[in-house]
Protein backbone atom coordinates (compact mmCIF):
# COMPACT_ATOMS: atom_id res chain seq x y z
CA UNK A 1 0.00 0.00 0.00
CA UNK A 2 1.59 3.42 -0.91
CA UNK A 3 2.55 5.71 2.00
CA UNK A 4 -0.70 7.26 3.91
CA UNK A 5 -1.38 11.13 4.00
CA UNK A 6 -2.70 10.73 7.70
CA UNK A 7 -0.58 11.11 11.17
CA UNK A 8 0.38 8.29 13.02
CA UNK A 9 -2.65 9.17 15.44
CA UNK A 10 -5.26 8.43 13.20
CA UNK A 11 -3.52 5.07 11.82
CA UNK A 12 -5.37 2.61 14.38
CA UNK A 13 -8.77 4.14 13.06
CA UNK A 14 -7.32 3.84 9.51
CA UNK A 15 -6.69 0.36 9.78
CA UNK A 16 -10.27 -0.29 11.32
CA UNK A 17 -11.97 1.18 8.46
CA UNK A 18 -9.65 -0.85 5.90
CA UNK A 19 -10.55 -4.00 8.02
CA UNK A 20 -14.36 -3.50 7.79
CA UNK A 21 -14.12 -2.09 3.95
CA UNK A 22 -14.60 -5.52 1.85
CA UNK A 23 -17.52 -6.60 4.39
CA UNK A 24 -18.77 -3.17 3.55
CA UNK A 25 -18.35 -3.28 -0.46
CA UNK A 26 -20.37 -6.58 -0.62
CA UNK A 27 -23.47 -5.17 0.90
CA UNK A 28 -22.79 -1.71 -0.72
CA UNK A 29 -23.42 -4.31 -4.11
CA UNK A 30 -26.21 -5.70 -3.07
CA UNK A 31 -27.55 -2.13 -2.19
CA UNK A 32 -27.92 -3.38 1.11
CA UNK A 33 -26.90 -0.02 3.33
CA UNK A 34 -28.02 1.13 7.21
CA UNK A 35 -31.40 1.53 7.21
CA UNK A 36 -33.07 4.61 6.44
CA UNK A 37 -35.03 6.45 9.64
CA UNK A 38 -38.84 6.69 9.46
CA UNK A 39 -39.96 10.28 9.40
CA UNK A 40 -40.84 10.47 13.26
CA UNK A 41 -37.14 9.10 13.96
CA UNK A 42 -36.25 12.13 11.66
CA UNK A 43 -38.07 14.40 13.25
CA UNK A 44 -36.22 13.39 16.86
CA UNK A 45 -32.89 12.99 15.56
CA UNK A 46 -33.19 16.72 14.62
CA UNK A 47 -34.53 17.89 17.30
CA UNK A 48 -32.06 16.82 19.35
CA UNK A 49 -28.62 17.02 17.17
CA UNK A 50 -29.14 19.39 13.95
CA UNK A 51 -27.09 22.38 15.45
CA UNK A 52 -30.49 24.70 14.31
CA UNK A 53 -33.34 22.82 16.62
CA UNK A 54 -31.18 24.07 19.65
CA UNK A 55 -32.96 26.92 21.54
CA UNK A 56 -29.48 28.46 22.16
CA UNK A 57 -27.80 30.80 19.70
CA UNK A 58 -31.28 32.67 18.25
CA UNK A 59 -31.97 36.12 18.98
CA UNK A 60 -35.60 37.76 18.19
CA UNK A 61 -36.14 40.13 15.32
CA UNK A 62 -36.98 43.12 17.14
CA UNK A 63 -38.34 45.36 14.03
CA UNK A 64 -39.33 44.92 10.70
CA UNK A 65 -42.11 42.36 8.90
CA UNK A 66 -40.55 39.53 11.05
CA UNK A 67 -40.64 41.09 13.89
CA UNK A 68 -40.87 38.35 17.07
CA UNK A 69 -39.24 35.66 15.12
CA UNK A 70 -36.02 34.01 16.63
CA UNK A 71 -32.99 33.89 14.04
CA UNK A 72 -29.78 32.49 14.73
CA UNK A 73 -27.93 35.32 16.46
CA UNK A 74 -25.43 36.24 13.32
CA UNK A 75 -28.45 36.49 11.29
CA UNK A 76 -30.50 38.82 13.72
CA UNK A 77 -27.45 40.92 14.18
CA UNK A 78 -27.20 41.40 10.19
CA UNK A 79 -30.65 42.61 10.05
CA UNK A 80 -30.57 44.93 12.94
CA UNK A 81 -26.90 46.66 11.81
CA UNK A 82 -26.52 49.69 11.24
CA UNK A 83 -26.53 51.39 7.93
CA UNK A 84 -23.69 52.50 6.04
CA UNK A 85 -25.71 55.31 4.75
CA UNK A 86 -26.47 58.49 6.75
CA UNK A 87 -29.66 59.43 4.62
CA UNK A 88 -29.14 63.43 5.28
CA UNK A 89 -26.13 63.04 3.20
CA UNK A 90 -27.02 61.88 -0.01
CA UNK A 91 -29.71 64.12 -0.29
CA UNK A 92 -27.63 66.18 -3.25
CA UNK A 93 -26.68 63.12 -4.51
CA UNK A 94 -30.17 61.43 -5.18
CA UNK A 95 -30.47 64.73 -7.19
CA UNK A 96 -27.83 64.03 -9.74
CA UNK A 97 -27.07 60.01 -9.99
CA UNK A 98 -23.54 58.73 -11.20
CA UNK A 99 -25.35 56.22 -13.55
CA UNK A 100 -28.35 55.85 -15.26
CA UNK A 101 -29.54 51.70 -16.37
CA UNK A 102 -32.70 50.25 -17.18
CA UNK A 103 -32.04 47.22 -15.25
CA UNK A 104 -29.59 47.00 -12.26
CA UNK A 105 -28.68 43.31 -11.71
CA UNK A 106 -27.00 43.14 -8.14
CA UNK A 107 -24.67 40.06 -8.04
CA UNK A 108 -22.78 38.55 -10.49
CA UNK A 109 -23.37 34.64 -9.71
CA UNK A 110 -25.48 32.24 -11.88
CA UNK A 111 -28.64 34.09 -11.18
CA UNK A 112 -27.46 37.42 -11.63
CA UNK A 113 -25.68 36.21 -15.04
CA UNK A 114 -28.71 34.39 -15.86
CA UNK A 115 -31.01 37.43 -15.44
CA UNK A 116 -28.85 39.66 -17.21
CA UNK A 117 -28.99 37.24 -20.22
CA UNK A 118 -32.56 37.32 -20.79
CA UNK A 119 -32.80 40.91 -19.38
CA UNK A 120 -30.78 42.29 -22.72
CA UNK A 121 -32.75 39.93 -24.98
CA UNK A 122 -35.12 42.43 -24.45
CA UNK A 123 -33.28 45.47 -25.64
CA UNK A 124 -33.32 47.28 -22.34
CA UNK A 125 -29.70 47.85 -21.41
CA UNK A 126 -28.61 45.91 -18.38
CA UNK A 127 -25.83 46.79 -15.12
CA UNK A 128 -24.55 44.32 -13.44
CA UNK A 129 -22.93 44.96 -9.78
CA UNK A 130 -21.00 42.63 -8.16
CA UNK A 131 -18.88 42.70 -4.94
CA UNK A 132 -15.89 41.21 -5.80
CA UNK A 133 -14.65 39.87 -9.78
CA UNK A 134 -17.92 38.31 -11.91
CA UNK A 135 -18.02 35.18 -11.08
CA UNK A 136 -16.67 35.17 -7.60
CA UNK A 137 -19.94 33.23 -6.11
CA UNK A 138 -20.93 29.79 -4.82
CA UNK A 139 -22.35 29.26 -8.37
CA UNK A 140 -18.68 28.96 -9.43
CA UNK A 141 -17.85 26.50 -6.31
CA UNK A 142 -20.76 23.65 -6.90
CA UNK A 143 -19.68 20.22 -7.54
CA UNK A 144 -22.22 18.23 -7.41
CA UNK A 145 -24.69 18.67 -10.19
CA UNK A 146 -28.01 19.95 -11.31
CA UNK A 147 -31.59 18.03 -11.55
CA UNK A 148 -34.22 18.29 -13.72
CA UNK A 149 -36.60 15.17 -14.29
CA UNK A 150 -35.90 14.37 -18.18
CA UNK A 151 -35.53 11.17 -18.34
CA UNK A 152 -38.02 8.99 -19.56
CA UNK A 153 -39.48 6.93 -16.32
CA UNK A 154 -39.13 10.07 -14.58
CA UNK A 155 -41.68 13.39 -14.55
CA UNK A 156 -41.44 16.64 -12.81
CA UNK A 157 -44.35 15.15 -10.95
CA UNK A 158 -41.92 12.98 -9.08
CA UNK A 159 -39.25 15.81 -8.90
CA UNK A 160 -42.41 17.92 -7.04
CA UNK A 161 -42.46 15.18 -4.75
CA UNK A 162 -39.21 14.59 -3.81
CA UNK A 163 -38.02 18.69 -3.27
CA UNK A 164 -41.59 19.37 -1.41
CA UNK A 165 -40.60 16.03 1.05
CA UNK A 166 -37.39 17.13 1.15
CA UNK A 167 -38.50 20.75 2.30
CA UNK A 168 -40.75 19.04 4.73
CA UNK A 169 -43.57 20.47 2.87
CA UNK A 170 -43.04 24.17 3.77
CA UNK A 171 -42.14 25.07 0.34
CA UNK A 172 -44.12 27.81 -1.73
CA UNK A 173 -46.41 24.95 -4.07
CA UNK A 174 -46.43 28.02 -7.03
CA UNK A 175 -42.56 28.32 -6.73
CA UNK A 176 -42.17 24.52 -6.55
CA UNK A 177 -44.04 23.84 -9.63
CA UNK A 178 -42.16 26.60 -11.70
CA UNK A 179 -38.64 25.31 -10.74
CA UNK A 180 -39.59 21.47 -11.57
CA UNK A 181 -41.78 22.46 -14.97
CA UNK A 182 -38.84 24.47 -16.19
CA UNK A 183 -36.08 22.19 -15.45
CA UNK A 184 -35.81 20.31 -18.78
CA UNK A 185 -35.41 23.66 -20.66
CA UNK A 186 -32.81 25.32 -18.54
CA UNK A 187 -30.39 22.03 -19.20
CA UNK A 188 -31.34 22.26 -22.41
CA UNK A 189 -30.59 26.43 -22.29
CA UNK A 190 -27.29 25.89 -20.72
CA UNK A 191 -26.57 23.28 -23.01
CA UNK A 192 -27.13 25.05 -26.19
CA UNK A 193 -24.94 28.10 -24.83
CA UNK A 194 -22.18 25.27 -24.15
CA UNK A 195 -22.32 23.59 -20.85
CA UNK A 196 -20.19 20.66 -21.23
CA UNK A 197 -22.44 17.94 -19.11
CA UNK A 198 -21.26 14.75 -18.71
CA UNK A 199 -22.57 12.30 -21.56
CA UNK A 200 -22.81 8.35 -21.43
CA UNK A 201 -21.08 6.95 -24.81
CA UNK A 202 -24.46 6.92 -26.64
CA UNK A 203 -24.27 10.71 -26.21
CA UNK A 204 -27.30 10.38 -23.51
CA UNK A 205 -27.07 12.43 -20.43
CA UNK A 206 -25.30 10.75 -17.76
CA UNK A 207 -27.23 11.46 -14.97
CA UNK A 208 -27.63 9.92 -10.95
CA UNK A 209 -29.48 9.97 -8.02
CA UNK A 210 -29.38 12.05 -4.91
CA UNK A 211 -30.41 12.26 -1.08
CA UNK A 212 -33.60 12.47 -0.68
CA UNK A 213 -34.40 11.46 -4.95
CA UNK A 214 -36.53 8.85 -6.60
CA UNK A 215 -35.14 9.25 -9.80
CA UNK A 216 -31.77 9.24 -11.49
CA UNK A 217 -32.31 13.27 -12.12
CA UNK A 218 -28.83 14.57 -11.12
CA UNK A 219 -26.89 16.37 -14.45
CA UNK A 220 -23.10 16.63 -13.73
CA UNK A 221 -19.65 17.88 -15.16
CA UNK A 222 -17.26 15.62 -13.30
CA UNK A 223 -16.89 17.47 -10.10
CA UNK A 224 -17.43 20.94 -11.28
CA UNK A 225 -20.57 21.71 -12.69
CA UNK A 226 -20.68 25.04 -11.02
CA UNK A 227 -17.61 26.25 -12.41
CA UNK A 228 -18.57 24.74 -15.80
CA UNK A 229 -21.88 26.62 -15.71
CA UNK A 230 -19.91 29.92 -14.51
CA UNK A 231 -17.37 29.57 -17.00
CA UNK A 232 -20.51 29.58 -19.99
CA UNK A 233 -22.79 32.08 -18.46
CA UNK A 234 -19.98 34.70 -17.67
CA UNK A 235 -18.52 34.13 -21.03
CA UNK A 236 -22.17 34.92 -22.67
CA UNK A 237 -22.45 38.06 -20.02
CA UNK A 238 -19.28 39.68 -21.47
CA UNK A 239 -19.64 38.79 -25.06
CA UNK A 240 -22.25 41.15 -24.59
CA UNK A 241 -19.85 44.41 -23.84
CA UNK A 242 -21.92 46.49 -25.65
CA UNK A 243 -25.50 45.58 -23.98
CA UNK A 244 -24.46 44.58 -20.41
CA UNK A 245 -22.08 46.73 -18.32
CA UNK A 246 -20.14 44.84 -15.40
CA UNK A 247 -19.15 46.52 -12.08
CA UNK A 248 -16.88 44.66 -9.92
CA UNK A 249 -15.66 45.45 -6.95
CA UNK A 250 -19.04 47.06 -6.45
CA UNK A 251 -21.45 46.02 -3.64
CA UNK A 252 -24.48 47.27 -2.92
CA UNK A 253 -25.16 49.02 0.42
CA UNK A 254 -28.37 50.38 0.23
CA UNK A 255 -31.60 50.43 -2.50
CA UNK A 256 -33.23 53.45 -3.25
CA UNK A 257 -37.18 53.95 -3.60
CA UNK A 258 -38.68 56.96 -5.46
CA UNK A 259 -41.56 58.83 -4.09
CA UNK A 260 -44.24 56.66 -5.23
CA UNK A 261 -42.46 53.55 -2.64
CA UNK A 262 -41.36 51.82 -6.79
CA UNK A 263 -37.74 51.22 -6.39
CA UNK A 264 -35.37 53.76 -7.21
CA UNK A 265 -31.81 51.88 -7.95
CA UNK A 266 -28.89 51.76 -5.26
CA UNK A 267 -25.75 52.59 -3.53
CA UNK A 268 -23.01 51.09 -4.45
CA UNK A 269 -19.80 51.29 -2.70
CA UNK A 270 -16.09 51.06 -4.78
CA UNK A 271 -13.98 48.51 -3.34
CA UNK A 272 -11.11 50.43 -5.06
CA UNK A 273 -11.22 53.88 -4.16
CA UNK A 274 -13.58 53.61 -1.26
CA UNK A 275 -16.33 56.42 -3.00
CA UNK A 276 -19.93 55.55 -3.12
CA UNK A 277 -22.01 55.05 -6.73
CA UNK A 278 -25.36 56.19 -6.86
CA UNK A 279 -27.38 54.54 -9.49
CA UNK A 280 -30.91 55.21 -10.81
CA UNK A 281 -32.61 52.02 -11.84
CA UNK A 282 -35.97 51.22 -13.54
CA UNK A 283 -36.16 48.14 -12.25
CA UNK A 284 -33.45 46.11 -9.61
CA UNK A 285 -32.81 42.85 -8.98
CA UNK A 286 -31.09 41.06 -5.96
CA UNK A 287 -28.99 38.52 -6.64
CA UNK A 288 -26.67 38.55 -4.06
CA UNK A 289 -26.78 34.60 -3.35
CA UNK A 290 -26.66 33.42 0.72
CA UNK A 291 -25.03 33.75 4.04
CA UNK A 292 -22.88 30.88 4.42
CA UNK A 293 -19.58 33.15 5.89
CA UNK A 294 -21.85 34.18 8.74
CA UNK A 295 -20.46 31.06 9.94
CA UNK A 296 -23.58 30.29 11.98
CA UNK A 297 -23.07 29.07 15.67
CA UNK A 298 -19.45 29.06 15.11
CA UNK A 299 -19.60 26.32 11.86
CA UNK A 300 -16.77 26.06 9.53
CA UNK A 301 -18.49 26.97 5.72
CA UNK A 302 -18.30 25.97 2.08
CA UNK A 303 -19.48 29.47 0.83
CA UNK A 304 -17.22 31.82 -1.01
CA UNK A 305 -15.79 34.83 0.80
CA UNK A 306 -18.64 36.84 -0.27
CA UNK A 307 -21.10 35.33 1.41
CA UNK A 308 -22.10 37.77 3.85
CA UNK A 309 -26.27 37.76 3.61
CA UNK A 310 -26.34 41.43 1.87
CA UNK A 311 -29.59 40.80 0.19
CA UNK A 312 -31.42 40.20 3.29
CA UNK A 313 -30.12 43.16 4.70
CA UNK A 314 -31.21 45.18 1.87
CA UNK A 315 -34.57 44.05 0.83
CA UNK A 316 -35.61 43.60 4.75
CA UNK A 317 -34.73 47.46 5.00
CA UNK A 318 -37.41 47.64 2.37
CA UNK A 319 -40.23 45.73 4.19
CA UNK A 320 -39.68 42.52 2.67
CA UNK A 321 -40.98 39.57 4.63
CA UNK A 322 -38.41 36.61 5.03
CA UNK A 323 -39.42 32.97 5.17
CA UNK A 324 -37.98 29.17 5.56
CA UNK A 325 -34.73 31.09 7.39
CA UNK A 326 -35.36 28.91 10.65
CA UNK A 327 -33.27 26.29 9.57
CA UNK A 328 -29.95 26.65 7.74
CA UNK A 329 -28.65 23.95 5.65
CA UNK A 330 -25.28 22.36 7.00
CA UNK A 331 -23.99 19.61 4.65
CA UNK A 332 -23.25 16.63 6.81
CA UNK A 333 -20.05 15.95 4.65
CA UNK A 334 -17.05 19.22 5.12
CA UNK A 335 -13.71 18.43 4.88
CA UNK A 336 -11.95 17.99 8.63
CA UNK A 337 -8.47 17.62 7.56
CA UNK A 338 -6.31 19.13 6.69
CA UNK A 339 -6.32 21.76 8.63
CA UNK A 340 -6.36 24.03 5.68
CA UNK A 341 -9.42 22.50 4.11
CA UNK A 342 -11.52 22.68 7.13
CA UNK A 343 -15.12 22.90 5.82
CA UNK A 344 -14.66 22.57 2.21
CA UNK A 345 -17.11 20.30 0.68
CA UNK A 346 -17.22 16.90 -0.32
CA UNK A 347 -20.01 17.12 -2.64
CA UNK A 348 -22.54 14.32 -2.13
CA UNK A 349 -22.08 12.82 -5.28
CA UNK A 350 -19.08 11.01 -3.07
CA UNK A 351 -22.10 9.43 -1.32
CA UNK A 352 -24.20 8.76 -4.79
CA UNK A 353 -21.30 6.85 -5.87
CA UNK A 354 -21.30 4.57 -2.89
CA UNK A 355 -19.02 6.06 -0.32
CA UNK A 356 -20.61 5.10 3.34
CA UNK A 357 -19.51 7.36 6.31
CA UNK A 358 -17.92 5.49 9.20
CA UNK A 359 -17.25 5.59 12.35
CA UNK A 360 -13.55 5.72 14.58
CA UNK A 361 -14.19 1.62 14.37
CA UNK A 362 -15.45 1.40 10.36
CA UNK A 363 -18.63 0.74 11.68
CA UNK A 364 -21.71 1.81 9.36
CA UNK A 365 -24.33 4.08 11.49
CA UNK A 366 -26.56 6.01 8.87
CA UNK A 367 -27.99 5.28 5.98
CA UNK A 368 -25.22 7.33 3.23
CA UNK A 369 -28.42 9.30 1.21
CA UNK A 370 -30.25 10.39 4.32
CA UNK A 371 -31.64 14.26 3.94
CA UNK A 372 -28.84 16.48 4.43
CA UNK A 373 -30.57 17.83 7.80
CA UNK A 374 -30.64 14.39 8.94
CA UNK A 375 -27.09 12.90 7.82
CA UNK A 376 -25.68 15.90 9.56
CA UNK A 377 -27.59 15.31 12.71
CA UNK A 378 -26.78 11.79 12.69
CA UNK A 379 -22.89 12.24 12.30
CA UNK A 380 -22.81 14.65 14.93
CA UNK A 381 -25.04 12.29 17.26
CA UNK A 382 -22.00 9.76 16.43
CA UNK A 383 -19.24 12.10 17.45
CA UNK A 384 -20.62 14.43 20.28
CA UNK A 385 -22.93 11.81 21.84
CA UNK A 386 -21.73 8.35 21.01
CA UNK A 387 -17.66 9.50 21.15
CA UNK A 388 -17.73 7.51 18.02
CA UNK A 389 -15.25 10.42 16.22
CA UNK A 390 -11.85 10.66 15.05
CA UNK A 391 -10.20 13.36 16.95
CA UNK A 392 -7.29 15.55 14.30
CA UNK A 393 -4.06 16.70 15.75
CA UNK A 394 -5.74 20.42 16.21
CA UNK A 395 -8.62 19.06 17.92
CA UNK A 396 -11.00 18.96 15.49
CA UNK A 397 -13.50 15.79 15.26
CA UNK A 398 -15.15 14.23 12.35
CA UNK A 399 -15.92 10.52 10.93
CA UNK A 400 -14.60 8.99 7.95
CA UNK A 401 -16.32 9.12 4.22
CA UNK A 402 -15.08 5.68 3.10
CA UNK A 403 -14.11 6.80 -0.81
CA UNK A 404 -11.90 3.94 -1.71
CA UNK A 405 -15.26 2.14 -1.56
CA UNK A 406 -16.14 3.97 -5.15
CA UNK A 407 -13.36 2.41 -6.82
CA UNK A 408 -14.17 -1.23 -5.58
CA UNK A 409 -17.11 -1.05 -6.76
CA UNK A 410 -17.13 0.82 -10.40
CA UNK A 411 -13.53 0.38 -11.11
CA UNK A 412 -9.90 1.38 -10.96
CA UNK A 413 -9.60 4.96 -11.57
CA UNK A 414 -13.50 6.14 -11.23
CA UNK A 415 -12.41 8.53 -8.23
CA UNK A 416 -9.46 10.15 -9.84
CA UNK A 417 -11.94 10.61 -13.35
CA UNK A 418 -15.28 11.64 -11.93
CA UNK A 419 -13.99 13.35 -8.69
CA UNK A 420 -11.56 14.91 -10.20
CA UNK A 421 -11.46 18.23 -8.63
CA UNK A 422 -11.43 16.89 -5.29
CA UNK A 423 -8.88 14.00 -5.94
CA UNK A 424 -6.44 17.12 -6.68
CA UNK A 425 -7.42 18.84 -4.03
CA UNK A 426 -6.57 16.42 -1.57
CA UNK A 427 -3.78 14.87 -3.21
CA UNK A 428 -1.85 18.33 -2.72
CA UNK A 429 -1.55 17.12 0.83
CA UNK A 430 -0.61 13.85 0.30
CA UNK A 431 -3.94 12.01 0.59
CA UNK A 432 -4.98 9.99 -2.62
CA UNK A 433 -8.94 9.10 -1.78
CA UNK A 434 -9.21 6.60 -3.97
CA UNK A 435 -7.08 4.78 -1.89
CA UNK A 436 -7.91 6.14 1.63
CA UNK A 437 -11.19 7.68 3.13
CA UNK A 438 -11.67 11.50 3.51
CA UNK A 439 -12.23 13.10 7.29
CA UNK A 440 -15.64 14.52 7.57
CA UNK A 441 -18.03 17.11 9.56
CA UNK A 442 -20.80 18.65 9.09
CA UNK A 443 -20.60 22.17 7.48
CA UNK A 444 -22.70 25.47 7.16
CA UNK A 445 -23.33 25.50 3.13
CA UNK A 446 -26.79 27.04 2.53
CA UNK A 447 -29.51 29.61 3.04
CA UNK A 448 -32.56 27.71 2.50
CA UNK A 449 -34.95 30.63 2.66
CA UNK A 450 -34.74 34.41 2.38
CA UNK A 451 -36.57 37.32 0.69
CA UNK A 452 -40.55 36.81 -0.32
CA UNK A 453 -40.66 36.21 -3.85
CA UNK A 454 -43.92 35.29 -6.44
CA UNK A 455 -42.90 32.83 -9.38
CA UNK A 456 -41.78 35.42 -11.40
CA UNK A 457 -39.22 36.30 -8.68
CA UNK A 458 -41.51 39.76 -8.01
CA UNK A 459 -40.61 41.05 -4.45
CA UNK A 460 -43.90 42.96 -2.68
CA UNK A 461 -41.68 46.09 -3.58
CA UNK A 462 -42.74 47.30 -7.64
CA UNK A 463 -39.74 46.92 -9.69
CA UNK A 464 -37.76 44.99 -7.40
CA UNK A 465 -37.19 41.46 -8.30
CA UNK A 466 -34.94 38.86 -6.46
CA UNK A 467 -32.97 35.43 -7.61
CA UNK A 468 -31.36 32.80 -6.34
CA UNK A 469 -30.16 31.73 -2.97
CA UNK A 470 -31.06 35.29 -1.49
CA UNK A 471 -34.92 34.45 -2.33
CA UNK A 472 -36.66 32.00 -0.28
CA UNK A 473 -39.84 29.53 -0.56
CA UNK A 474 -38.55 27.42 -3.34
CA UNK A 475 -37.08 24.69 -1.03
CA UNK A 476 -38.53 25.33 2.34
CA UNK A 477 -37.14 24.26 5.25
CA UNK A 478 -34.67 21.73 3.04
CA UNK A 479 -32.66 22.02 0.08
CA UNK A 480 -32.05 18.83 -1.79
CA UNK A 481 -28.74 18.33 -3.55
CA UNK A 482 -28.95 20.03 -7.36
CA UNK A 483 -31.89 22.11 -6.85
CA UNK A 484 -29.93 25.38 -6.29
CA UNK A 485 -28.68 25.47 -9.37
CA UNK A 486 -31.55 24.96 -10.80
CA UNK A 487 -33.37 27.68 -8.89
CA UNK A 488 -30.53 30.58 -9.89
CA UNK A 489 -31.39 29.63 -13.69
CA UNK A 490 -34.94 29.05 -13.32
CA UNK A 491 -35.67 32.42 -11.24
CA UNK A 492 -32.62 34.14 -12.72
CA UNK A 493 -34.57 33.87 -16.04
CA UNK A 494 -37.55 34.25 -15.03
CA UNK A 495 -36.67 37.93 -13.19
CA UNK A 496 -34.64 38.70 -15.54
CA UNK A 497 -37.45 38.86 -18.04
CA UNK A 498 -39.76 40.07 -16.19
CA UNK A 499 -37.53 43.09 -15.13
CA UNK A 500 -36.76 44.01 -18.19
CA UNK A 501 -40.67 44.21 -19.25
CA UNK A 502 -41.27 46.15 -16.02
CA UNK A 503 -38.66 48.55 -17.03
CA UNK A 504 -39.54 48.87 -20.37
CA UNK A 505 -43.13 50.27 -19.62
CA UNK A 506 -41.51 52.33 -16.91
CA UNK A 507 -41.73 55.67 -18.95
CA UNK A 508 -40.59 58.72 -16.07
CA UNK A 509 -39.59 58.13 -12.42
CA UNK A 510 -40.16 60.23 -9.44
CA UNK A 511 -37.14 62.11 -7.47
CA UNK A 512 -35.24 58.86 -5.48
CA UNK A 513 -35.43 59.05 -1.79
CA UNK A 514 -33.73 56.89 1.34
CA UNK A 515 -37.11 57.52 2.96
CA UNK A 516 -37.23 53.89 4.29
CA UNK A 517 -34.02 53.94 5.57
CA UNK A 518 -34.66 57.10 7.63
CA UNK A 519 -37.79 55.13 8.81
CA UNK A 520 -35.96 51.65 9.73
CA UNK A 521 -33.63 53.85 11.80
CA UNK A 522 -36.58 55.07 13.40
CA UNK A 523 -37.76 51.33 14.50
CA UNK A 524 -34.24 50.33 15.68
CA UNK A 525 -33.88 53.77 18.11
CA UNK A 526 -38.20 52.80 19.70
CA UNK A 527 -36.91 49.20 19.89
CA UNK A 528 -33.92 50.60 22.01
CA UNK A 529 -31.58 48.33 19.54
CA UNK A 530 -28.01 49.20 19.88
CA UNK A 531 -26.71 48.00 16.18
CA UNK A 532 -23.55 45.74 17.47
CA UNK A 533 -22.19 45.53 13.82
CA UNK A 534 -22.31 47.56 10.35
CA UNK A 535 -24.76 45.82 7.54
CA UNK A 536 -24.01 44.54 5.14
CA UNK A 537 -21.27 43.59 6.18
CA UNK A 538 -19.42 43.32 2.99
CA UNK A 539 -16.47 40.95 3.97
CA UNK A 540 -16.21 38.88 6.92
CA UNK A 541 -13.26 40.02 8.89
CA UNK A 542 -11.33 37.17 9.99
CA UNK A 543 -8.44 39.43 12.20
CA UNK A 544 -7.58 38.65 15.70
CA UNK A 545 -7.03 41.22 18.21
CA UNK A 546 -3.11 40.34 17.80
CA UNK A 547 -3.91 41.52 14.05
CA UNK A 548 -5.47 44.45 15.18
CA UNK A 549 -3.29 45.89 17.40
CA UNK A 550 -0.83 46.06 14.61
CA UNK A 551 -2.47 47.44 12.17
CA UNK A 552 -2.84 51.63 11.05
CA UNK A 553 -6.07 52.87 13.22
C1 LIG B 1 -19.09 24.45 -2.32
C2 LIG B 1 -20.51 24.48 -2.84
C3 LIG B 1 -21.00 23.44 -3.60
C4 LIG B 1 -22.31 23.46 -4.08
N1 LIG B 1 -22.76 22.44 -4.88
C5 LIG B 1 -24.01 22.52 -5.41
C6 LIG B 1 -24.47 21.53 -6.33
O1 LIG B 1 -23.75 20.60 -6.68
N2 LIG B 1 -25.73 21.66 -6.82
C7 LIG B 1 -26.55 22.69 -6.48
O2 LIG B 1 -27.67 22.77 -6.97
N3 LIG B 1 -26.12 23.65 -5.63
C8 LIG B 1 -24.88 23.60 -5.11
N4 LIG B 1 -24.45 24.58 -4.26
C9 LIG B 1 -25.32 25.72 -4.00
C10 LIG B 1 -25.29 26.67 -5.18
O3 LIG B 1 -24.02 26.67 -5.79
C11 LIG B 1 -25.63 28.09 -4.77
O4 LIG B 1 -26.74 28.10 -3.93
C12 LIG B 1 -25.95 28.94 -5.96
O5 LIG B 1 -24.93 28.81 -6.92
C13 LIG B 1 -26.16 30.39 -5.57
O6 LIG B 1 -26.22 31.18 -6.73
P1 LIG B 1 -26.55 32.72 -6.59
O7 LIG B 1 -26.37 33.30 -7.93
O8 LIG B 1 -27.82 32.89 -5.88
O9 LIG B 1 -25.40 33.25 -5.60
P2 LIG B 1 -23.83 33.29 -5.86
O10 LIG B 1 -23.44 32.36 -6.92
O11 LIG B 1 -23.16 33.18 -4.55
O12 LIG B 1 -23.64 34.76 -6.42
C14 LIG B 1 -23.91 35.89 -5.63
C15 LIG B 1 -23.05 37.01 -6.10
O13 LIG B 1 -23.46 38.23 -5.47
C16 LIG B 1 -22.32 38.91 -5.01
N5 LIG B 1 -22.73 39.79 -3.90
C17 LIG B 1 -22.95 39.48 -2.62
N6 LIG B 1 -23.31 40.57 -1.93
C18 LIG B 1 -23.32 41.60 -2.81
C19 LIG B 1 -23.59 42.97 -2.70
N7 LIG B 1 -23.88 43.56 -1.53
N8 LIG B 1 -23.51 43.74 -3.82
C20 LIG B 1 -23.15 43.20 -5.01
N9 LIG B 1 -22.85 41.89 -5.16
C21 LIG B 1 -22.95 41.10 -4.07
C22 LIG B 1 -21.37 37.81 -4.61
O14 LIG B 1 -20.05 38.29 -4.49
C23 LIG B 1 -21.58 36.84 -5.76
O15 LIG B 1 -20.81 37.18 -6.87
C24 LIG B 1 -23.15 24.56 -3.78
C25 LIG B 1 -22.65 25.62 -2.99
C26 LIG B 1 -21.35 25.59 -2.54
C27 LIG B 1 -20.83 26.72 -1.70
Amino acid sequence: MSKSGYPESLQESLAKVRETRSKRIKLAKKQRYYDRLSPNEYQKVLHKYHPDYAPEGRKVLKVGPNKGDLLQKELSDILQGQPWIVPDAFDKRLKSPDLNTDVLIIGGGGAGSAAALLASEQGVNVTVATKLRHGDANTMMAEGGIQAADLPYDSPYYHFLDAFGGGHFTNDKNLLRALVLDAPLVIQWLETLGVMFDKETDGTMKELKGGGLCRRRMHSSKDMIGMEIMRVLRDEVQNKVDKIKILEFCPAVELLLDETGTIGGAILYNLDNQEFIVVKAKAVILATGGYGRLHLHGFATTNHYGATGDGLVLGYRLGIPLRNLKYAQFHPTGAVFPEQSAGMLITEKVRTLGAEPVNCDGERFCHPLEPRDVESALIIRECVERGKGVVTPTGRVGVWLDSPMIDMIWGEGTVEKVLASKYLQFKRYGIDISQEPMLIFPTLHYQNGGLSINEWGETIIPGLFAAGEVSGGVHGDNRLMGNSLLDINVFGRRAGAKAAVFAKKRKRMKALTLRHLEEYLKALKMAKIKPQIKSPIILPDYRNQEAKAKMLG
